[in-house]
């Protein structure tokens, strides 16, 4: 037998009507959401009494971290040569290292050397401008 359920979009968070068959016991599959086409998991669970639960899950794109990923950090520093505040992202993971950035203003050339301590808590940027 078919039973409409409801169950709670883990992203959107509509309301979004679902059918299921408690009669074919407990099962798991995965639902797109109708509202935000989503992917979930539904986990149908059916007791003895033919009583049953639903929960949902967001399906979690499978995100590689093991490979040690970028511990990305948003700075700001002030270009050596026109003296305007730009945004600079570091990536911490990488560790200390001296590098060549172009000025988003004025598009010169400055060196970049960020300082990363061993455990990644702490970081120092210093910018100075590029000798020709
Ligand atoms: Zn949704
Ligand atoms: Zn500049």
């Amino acid at each position: 037998m078919r039973e409409e359920a409801e169950v709670i979009c883990p992203a959107c968070h509509e309301s979004i009507p679902l059918t299921v068959d408690p009669d074919k016991g407990s099962k798991t599959w995965v639902e797109e959401c109708c509202v935000c086409d989503s992917p979930m998991t539904v986990r149908l669970l059916v007791d003895e009494d033919e009583e049953y639960t639903i929960s949902v899950k967001e399906v979690v794109e499978a995100v590689d971290d093991a490979e040690g990923g970028d511990i990305l950090e948003e700075t700001k520093v002030t270009c050596p040569a026109c003296w305007e505040i730009i945004p600079l992202t570091i990536d911490l993971s990488a560790g200390s290292q001296t590098y060549s950035e172009d000025c988003s203003v004025c598009c010169r050339p400055m060196t970049v050397r960020v300082w990363v301590s061993d455990d990644l808590d702490e970081h120092t940027v210093d910018v100075e401008a590029e000798s020709d």
